[in-house]
């Protein structure tokens, strides 16, 4: 239930702060696993910590029926420009987890060939510290997201702010 006013037979909030419940309630995943975070993932998504209690475990394939990026792995450089295409085909509004060393930072591999952090190609709302994770983090990078989307302003995609921040990716 969003913040608002309740009484004897009604209940008022904002528009924004509705669209934010249903929205932070019905995010569709879509997992980009690589490597072993993607195994750490399965084990989230299996019976013992079940991910569907949230009610979001539809996972989406599809790049344009997800609005949750979860990038899970070792990212090589040849791969960052797959990753932004399957970032520019989600439409808005779209969130992203980095979830472990790698996708966040590149971990143990400071190597030529490896991406030291998935935010060198795309913007990255919560990072999930780990190598790998354990679900519990996991869950709680889901979390956070979920206070994101929840407090984010209507507006906030039209900014001039967020439209700097995609020219910045030259994604815009
Ligand atoms: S952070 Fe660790 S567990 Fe996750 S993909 Fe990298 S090496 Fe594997």
């Amino acid at each position: 239930m969003p913040e608002g006013y309740a009484g004897e037979g009604f209940f008022a909030t904002s528009l924004s702060k509705a669209v934010g419940t249903a929205r932070a309630n019905s995010l569709w995943p879509l997992p980009f696993a690589t490597s072993c975070c993607g195994i750490e993932f399965m084990a989230t998504m299996a019976t013992d910590y079940d991910l569907s209690r949230f009610g979001m475990e539809r996972l989406s394939f599809s790049p344009r029926q997800s609005d949750l990026l979860m990038v899970m792995g070792t990212i090589a450089k040849k791969m960052g420009p797959i990753l932004k295409q399957v970032y520019t085909q989600m439409a808005e509004p779209k969130w992203v987890i980095a979830v472990g060393a790698c996708a966040s930072s590149g971990g143990i591999f400071d190597t030529y060939s490896v991406l030291q952090g998935i935010d060198k190609v795309i913007p990255v709302d919560v990072y999930v510290p780990g190598c790998p994770p354990r679900p519990e983090q996991i869950i709680d990078g889901i979390m956070k997201i979920q206070e994101l989307v929840k407090n984010e302003p209507l507006r906030r995609r039209y900014s001039p702010e967020y439209q700097h921040l995609l020219e910045k990716y030259q994604i815009a």
